[in-house]
Formats: structure tokens, sequence, C-alpha cells
């Protein structure tokens, strides 16, 4: 009896643990009947709904009672108890063994997602092992008339279950697996497995085969050719093959994190389960044939006996007969005894499997008393301690296997054939790396002979990470052993790597001393560190080729506006021999690490890489590239005072990529480059009116990208107020440093506020493409930009909303720059009342002295033909006074024009270079650093203002004077 079903799939979501709490992370999962929704933190208004079979909220709701279990709180609580997870979860497995069918429960999920709390649990809030287990045990007394027998190993929570139905002459058996999943994402691959006994411990079910046999058999249930199911080492084989994809009824239960911190996780975790709920099982029913043929024998010997006694009946002509007859019987006799024996001996050998398991945890007792030892450290805390290289007298040796005789065999990545000795002697050990073969101490590469203290960290190789326990003498009860986790070895290696001093708990520290945003990306960049380092190690194994490089996107970038942009960590992939670059999101890498690391554990086992018809993990095509991006402040046009500068296009690090030559030049309608005379005073005299301007870019020098690598090109692509296309300048190939022709004519017919306001407050960012060879040139799409009859790209049709609705993001610290910006916008505010007010008072002067001199207005005095013309006629205005106005806009083009450099500062400012050279951040100095550049440019803001100030007091006050004089007879 087959029964195929799909797999089904739970979801749970923990409460917060200490680290979210002390990032004030917010809750980003909400759950309603089946249906499961996570929010982007990023973008509220961004949610995704996954169903599934059962959706278990235990996020908040619950109190705890003397026996410190976790309870609803009170009737109307959501909360999902243990209690309530096994009656749902826990009883449907059991129901389904007592069937005879196979059952397998196992939980998936990042390390301390709670999946150890679901299966095992913790104190009193008991899991689905002890749980079931007192069930099984439970309902084995209440049956009479069954007798059920079961064992089981407590290292994989297999439980063996054997009915037999005495007087239906029947018995059905299943296999219960209960699988709390341990392992790392970080450490995957970093096998370490001595012997099978520490293997069976240490590497229960590796994540990375989970995942790629999960991935692989939702591929083939919605129909994708599917090359080969991983299915891998032979414990995982026999549990893998059955429970997904075989012979069981399976429940996976994805465990999450509530925490927004982690959305990235969380989300791949769901979208994972959702692939999972395509895997198809085909359960059936375990009648063995030996069952089968146990009663048939029963019967057989019924029959023959019933002959026999026939045939005696009968008298002795049959006795030939009725001696085969005896014969069969016997023979039939003795099957039925080894059958039935068979079970006993299962038992028999359940037992010496135990015993052999029970004498190597006495023997491994024994040496732990006497001797010094490696303790592993693993992500997994469920892991740490499950691995121990016990360190003899005289010279242990350490390396890989292929095929050399190694004391202490190590499988993990970056390990040499012949990696280090270890000499025992005289009550100390020596470590001693061979050829230079990468080993860290208490996070410092060691070179020569070390001498181990009790309680050293080691990590061998790239990231097989062991605690050194010294001998029985150095020990002390009070060793906090514990404390040495998995942390306290990523952030001593963090810090030798450029990260400066990170302490342990870096929770505690990142909350006072960062904003929630760095912080954020600040633990995903240490996250994908070690993965990386994998994967390029990998790489190198596999002659790949391939470098990766985890990078920051955004760490120093800006947009329009000057505000910071949504940073997030990305991977380069760049090919050694061609040099060309592919950039990756975090989940394309994490996803092709899974792949990668397939490969590789394919290529341990076989020694051959697997055929990749379909496609590289390594590699795709090449791409055009971000380089880096340059801020021209269009607040200049907003004066009709032309602009010209040479701006560096920095990369998200903040290093310069190239100098771009640039130039803003407001136009006469015919397209002529309009003069100084041309500057106006008040900006809002613009509205209404016409205004044309030209970009031009004329040279670029110094481009990296292409002194990296003479066969590759750069194209330089920007915006406009809104436009919906980008704009890009023609492709220039093989030349770090050339001259461009680039000009671009705007035109809008009708200047609003809201341009100028636009004007005001933004730059051109001007992006850096590079090209190499392969890729698409990108063009500028004329079909979405509207042209004015003489050719200029028409600005009219743009909609303030396009660049105004720009995210305020009101988590993000409002950084004492933008705050003193703001306090100069309102001064620049005043001073234009303050010119406002001085035209109106002029006028009045005017037109009182016209009345005291009785002069005709046309007096010949200079005024609008003069120095400054304004850019709309006030032919109403004339002034017999040399012009206010063009003595204005001079102070306000040298304002502006230091303005310019202050701008250039804050942009720098936000480019602050990281400590090292290379691909490692500091973003803790990156902090300190830019308090200090905050103090500086406030110091020189404020004295550009006191200059403007200054100057115009000195207009008002001349100003006074002269008409003063005009109004006193001379
Ligand atoms: P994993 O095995 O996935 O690495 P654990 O099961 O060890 O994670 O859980 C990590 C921590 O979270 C533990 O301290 C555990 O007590 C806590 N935890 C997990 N799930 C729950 C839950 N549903 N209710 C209360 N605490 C939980
Ligand atoms: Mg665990």
């Amino acid at each position: 009896m087959i029964n195929g079903s799909s797999l089904k799939v739970a979801v749970r979501v923990r409460p917060f643990n200490q680290r979210e709490k002390a990032m004030r992370s917010k809750c980003i999962i909400s759950m309603a009947g089946n249906n499961c929704t996570i929010l982007d933190p990023k973008d509220l208004q961004n949610k995704r709904t996954f169903t599934f079979d059962y959706c278990y909220w235990s996020t908040d709701g619950y109190i705890e009672n003397d026996q410190g279990v976790f309870l609803p709180n009170g009737p109307h609580s959501r909360y999902i108890s243990q209690e309530h997870v096994f009656n749902e979860l826990g009883r449907a497995v059991l129901e389904n063994a007592w069937n005879g069918y196979n059952a397998t429960i196992f939980s998936y999920g990042q390390t301390g997602s709670g999946k150890s709390y679901l299966m095992t649990g913790y104190g009193g809030n008991k899991g689905l092992v002890p749980m079931i287990c007192e069930a099984l045990f439970q309902e084995i007394k209440q049956r009479q008339s069954k007798d059920g027998q079961f064992y089981v190993y407590f290292s994989m929570f297999e439980i063996y279950n054997e009915q037999v139905f005495a007087n239906q002459f029947m018995t059905k058996h299943s296999e219960i697996n209960l699988v709390d999943l341990a392992g790392s994402e970080r450490q995957r691959s970093a096998g370490t497995a001595p012997d099978r006994f520490n293997e069976a411990r240490a590497i229960n079910l590796s994540l990375t085969t989970l995942g790629n046999v999960i991935s692989s058999l939702s591929d083939k249930a919605v129909g994708k050719r599917v090359q080969y199911i991983p299915y891998r080492n032979s414990i995982l084989t026999r549990l893998l093959s059955t429970a997904l994809g075989g012979n069981s009824k399976t429940i996976m239960v994805t465990m999450i994190s509530p925490a927004d911190i982690y959305y990235d996780e969380t989300m791949s975790t769901l979208r994972f389960a959702e692939r999972a709920k395509n895997v198809q099982n085909r359960a059936v029913i375990n009648e063995s044939l030996t069952e089968q043929l146990l009663m048939d024998l029963k019967e057989d010997n019924t029959g023959l006996r019933a002959r026999i006694a026939d045939l005696e009946k009968a008298g002795d002509v049959h006795i030939d007969e009725q001696e085969v007859l005896k014969k069969l019987i016997v023979d039939n006799e003795r099957q039925l005894k080894d059958m039935q024996k068979s079970w006993q001996q299962k038992l028999e050998e359940a037992r010496r499997e135990w015993e052999q398991q029970y004498s190597c945890i006495i023997k491994e007792e024994q040496m732990m008393a006497e001797l010094p030892y490696f303790l592993n450290v693993n992500e997994d805390p469920q892991l740490s301690g499950a691995v121990k290289h016990f360190i003899h007298h005289g010279i242990t040796t350490i390396g890989r296997t292929a095929g050399l005789q190694q004391d202490i065999v190590l499988k993990g990545l970056g390990i040499l054939d012949k990696h280090a000795v270890l000499t025992s002697h005289d009550h100390k050990v020596v470590l001693e790396p061979i050829n230079k073969a990468r080993i860290l101490i208490n996070g410092v590469p060691v070179l020569t002979k070390h001498q181990l203290q009790h309680l050293d960290r080691v990590i061998i190789g790239s990231c097989s990470f062991y605690l050194y326990v010294g001998f029985p003498h150095e020990r002390n009860d009070r060793d906090k052993i514990h404390k040495y986790n998995y942390e306290f070895f990523a952030s001593e290696l963090a810090s030798i790597e450029g990260f400066g001093k990170v302490n342990v708990g870096m929770g505690e520290e990142l909350k006072e001393n960062l904003d929630p945003d760095l912080a954020r990306i600040f633990h995903d960049f240490i996250a994908i560190m070690p993965m990386v380092a994998q994967a390029n190690q990998i790489s190198e194994e596999l002659n790949k080729g391939v470098i990766f490089e985890p990078e920051v996107k955004n760490l120093t970038s800006t947009d329009a506006k000057g505000e910071g942009l949504e940073k997030e960590i990305i991977v380069k992939v760049i090919n050694k021999v061609t040099k060309q670059v592919e950039i990756w999101p975090r989940d394309k890498f994490t996803d092709r690490k899974l792949l990668i690391e397939g490969i590789y554990q394919h290529f341990l086992e076989n020694g051959t890489i697997p055929n990749m018809v379909e496609q590289d993990p390594f590699w795709d095509s090449v791409e055009i590239l971000h380089l880096g991006s340059a801020h021209v402040w269009l607040e200049t046009l907003a004066y009709c005072i032309a602009y010209e500068d040479q701006v560096e296009a920095i990369n998200y690090r903040g290093k310069e990529e190239a100098i771009i030559q640039i130039r803003l030049l407001p136009c006469s309608p015919s397209g002529n480059p309009l003069g100084e005379e041309s500057v106006i005073v008040d900006p809002d005299d613009l509205l209404g009116k016409r205004m044309d301007f030209q970009m031009q870019i004329t040279l670029c020098l110094g481009v990296k990208w292409i002194q990296g690598n003479s066969s590759r090109g750069v194209q330089i692509g920007f915006m406009m107020y809104g436009l919906p296309a980008m704009l890009y300048t023609p492709a220039v190939w093989n030349n770090a440093n050339f001259e461009m022709d680039y000009t671009m004519c705007f035109m809008i017919q009708h200047v609003t506020a809201d341009f100028l306001s636009y004007l005001k407050t933004h730059a051109v960012v001007l992006e850096l493409w590079g090209l190499q060879e392969g890729c698409q040139e990108m063009e500028t799409e004329f079909a979405h930009v509207a042209l004015a009859g003489n050719g200029s790209v028409l600005l009219d049709l743009c909609y303030r909303n396009q660049w105004t609705s720009v995210p305020q993001d009101s988590e993000k610290c409002r950084s004492k720059l933008s705050e003193q910006l703001k306090m100069l916008e309102e001064e620049i505010e005043n001073l234009k009342d303050a010119n406002r007010s001085l035209k109106s008072e002029n006028i009045k002067m005017q037109r009182e002295l016209e009345r005291l001199r009785n002069l005709p207005s046309s007096s010949g005095l200079v005024t609008n033909g003069g120095p400054m013309k304004s850019a709309n006629d006030r032919s109403d205005q004339k002034s017999p006074f040399p012009s206010w106005d063009a003595e204005f806009a001079k102070a306000l083009k040298t304002f502006y024009f230091s303005m310019i450099g202050v701008r250039a500062r804050l942009i720098h400012l936000k480019e602050v270079r990281p400590l090292d050279e290379g691909r490692i951040l500091c973003l803790r100095y990156f902090a300190n650093e830019r308090n200090q550049l905050i103090e500086e440019l406030g110091e020189e803001l404020e004295s550009c203002v006191g200059k403007l100030k200054n100057d115009i007091a000195k207009i008002i006050k001349r100003k006074k004077e002269l008409q003063i004089d005009a109004v006193s007879p001379p």
C-alpha cells in the first residue's frame, strides 16, 4: 500500500534572544492561520506571505511556571508550547509508526533558531524526542494483545518499532527518525572526521547536504531535469534517502528568528521551506516478506502434519513418503527458528554496538583525565567539544589523509597533507607548523615552534577551531571553557584581519557605538567572511581560477541629495586569468556556496568534479559593473552661475576610481553660455521663466579599472531631475586617461518652485560604469526622454514626487551634519529676506529721490544694462545707484563657490578610507574618524556663513551711507 504525499512543512518562530534585544531588533514576522508573513525592514510596504501546513507562533504571550515550563499566559494567548507541538506533530508521527509507516521529523534553520529546543528541549521544556519516547512506552504498556518491542540509538534518535499481532499472525515494523540537525552555516565544510564514532556525533547531518537534496528533489518535483540527487555519506544516505523522497511520512519544521536583523537569512529559510513543500514521498506500510514467509511456513507445517497423520492411518505402505514429509517439517522448523532468531540477533547487535560505544566513552574519559588534547569549537554549540584529539607523549603529526600516515587527520579546508607537528615532552607541548602551513594561536599567525598554554585558541587551516586543554596539573576547576566559544574565536580572527579591536560580546559594544544600520552590516560582514574564505579555498583546491571578495555596497556612497545609500553585502567574483569581474548579491553567493560545497564533497569522495553541463556555480557571465560615483552639485545653476570642476568618482569603499572634468553652463535659448553679467541674486526671479543649460564632460583621468587591464572600457551615466531614463556618454575603451567631448543640453520651459528646490538640494550623480570584454555597452533610451525642438532634453515633464519621495528613515540617526546644513539653509533664507526688503527699500528710496530731485528715471546711471543682468527683465526697477544686486551677487557667488568646497568635503567625509587599504573595513574606526571630521566641517561651514554675513553687512552699511548722502542735500 503506497501512500504518495508531499513533505509536510511547519514553521516556528522563537522568542527574541539576548543579542537581538541588545541590538533593539524589531519583529518582522506575523502569523495567521496557516500563513506566515515577513516584512522587509527597509521597506515596510514590502511583505511576503508564505503558506505552510503548520505555523507556530512562539515569540510572545507566554509565562514560565514553577518548573521552568513555558506556557500560554492566558486563554487569548497565541503562544504555541512544546506540548502543543508534540500533540500535533509528535502524535501524528506515533500514529504513523503504529500503522507501520516510517516517520521522520527534522528541524531546519540557522544556528540558534531553536532546532534543539524543538527536538530535544531544554530543562522543563521537553522536546519531541523525550515526549515521543515517553508516549511510546506508555502505549506499549497499554497494548495487551500486541507485543511491541523497540530499541533506540541515541546518537541518531532512530527508533525501530516492531509490533507482533499475536492473534493475527502478523507483524508490522516501522522506523522513526527524529533528527536534531546540528551544523553550522559558517563551518559546514570543515568536517573533521577522525573516526566513525566521532563522525556520527560531530557531523550529525550537514545542512549543506540537506539543502542540496531538497533543492534537487524539489526541482525534480516541478519537472526540472536533475542530474544527480546529492545524498552523501553512509549515515546521511540512509536517513535522507528514506526521509526525503523515499518511504517515509516526513515533517520538516523550519525554525526562524522574529528579528529584523536576520531578515535576509529568514527570508531565504522561508523560501527554502517553500521549495521543500514540493518534495514527494512514497510511504509504504512495512510488512516484510519474512513475516509472510513465517506464516506460510507455519501453515505449511500444519498441512504436512495432517498429511503424515493420514498416511500413518493408511499403514506403512507410505513409509518413504512419511520420511520425506518429516524431513520437510524438520527443515521448516529450522527455518522458523532461524527467522525468530534473527530478531533476537538484531537486538544482540544493537546491544553490542551500544557496548562498543560505551567502552569508547570510558576510554575517552580516561584519556581526558591523563593527556592534553585539542577540543573542537563549532559555530553550533551542540557540536562544540564533540571531537577531541589527544596528544600523546612524543611526536604527534597533524595533516590531511592523502595516503600519508598522520596521527591526527584533519579534513578541514586549507589543511595541508603535512600541516604541523606536536611534540609532547616534559609536560610541555610544542606546536610547529610545517612549510608555512597556516596556524593561528590566540588570533596570531604562528610561523615557528610555539609552546602551547592551557586554553590557547588554535586555528588550523582556514577555519578549524580548537581549544587546547593542557596537562591535568595546569587545569583548574574554575576554568571557563565555555567562554571560548565560536564568537570568541571569530572575533579574535576578525581583529587580526584588520577589524581593529573587536571584543567578545560584540552585540553590547555595537549597541553603544554604532547606529543600527552599521551594526547590521558589520554583523553581516563578519558572518560572510569565513564563507568567502572557504569558497576561495575550494576554488584554489579545484583549480577554478576564481577569487571571491566580500564588499559592503554603498559603504560610503550617497544619493543625489548627499544622503547615505542602503548598504548591503556583495561578493565580487574575479577571474584570475581574464581579470573579468562579476558582482553577486549576498543571497546569490550563499546559494552558490551550497553548490560549490556539493561539488567539493563530490571531489573529496570520488576524486573528480561532477560534470556541470548546465551551469558552473563558480562563474556566470560578465556584466557591466558600477565602479564609482561622483557628485556635481546643481545649486550654482539656480543663480545662473557657470561652474567647472574636476570631481573624484569614488567607489563603495570610498576610494578614488577616476577624476572627471565637468562643466555646468547656464545658456541662452540659442545655446550660448551666459556670462557673469547674467548671475542673479534671487532664484525665485526665475519662476515661470524659461531656462537652458548644458552639462559637459570633457576629461576623464586615471581610470583605475582600465589601468588594471587595458582591454576594458568605461561609460558615464547620470540622471537629471527625475528623467525616466539614465543618460549615458559613449563608451571609451582601452584608455585610462582620455578627453571626452560630451555635451548634453537641457531646457525647462517654465521654471517651477519644485525645480528650483531640486537645483538647490541635489547633485548630478555621475556613475562610472566598467565595461569588460563580452559585455554590452549601455545606451541612452531616448524613446523615454522628451526632446525640445532644438534637441535639448526637456525637463518640464518631470514630477515632483519622483525625487522628493525618498523614504525618510526615522531610525537613521540624524547626523550633526545634516542639522548644520539645515541651519545654513535657514540662514540663507534669512539673508534672502534681507535682500528682498533691501530691494523694496531701494525702490522706495528711488521714488523718494525722484520726487526730491525731480529727475527722470532714465538717468544714465548703471542699471540693468550694468554689470549684472537679471535673467528676468525687471525693467521697472531702475536704480540711480550702482547695482546693490551686483554686489550682492558677487558675495553670493563667493559664498556658493566656497559652499561647493564644503559640499565636496561633506562627500569626502562620507568617504573616509578604512584603516586597511585592502578589502577589510574598520567600521568602528570609521565612525570615530567621521565624528572628528564632522567637527572640522562644522567650523568650516560656520566661517563660510560668517564671511557671507560680513559681506552683506558691509553692503547694507554702504547702502545706508549712500542713501543718507543722497537724501541729505549736498
Ligand atoms: P539551534 O539548535 O537551532 O542551534 P537552540 O535550540 O539551541 O538552537 O536554541 C537557541 C536558544 O534559543 C536556546 O537558548 C533556546 O532555549 C532558545 N529557544 C529556541 N526556541 C525557543 C522557544 N520556542 N521558546 C523559548 N526559547 C527558545
Ligand atoms: Mg542545536
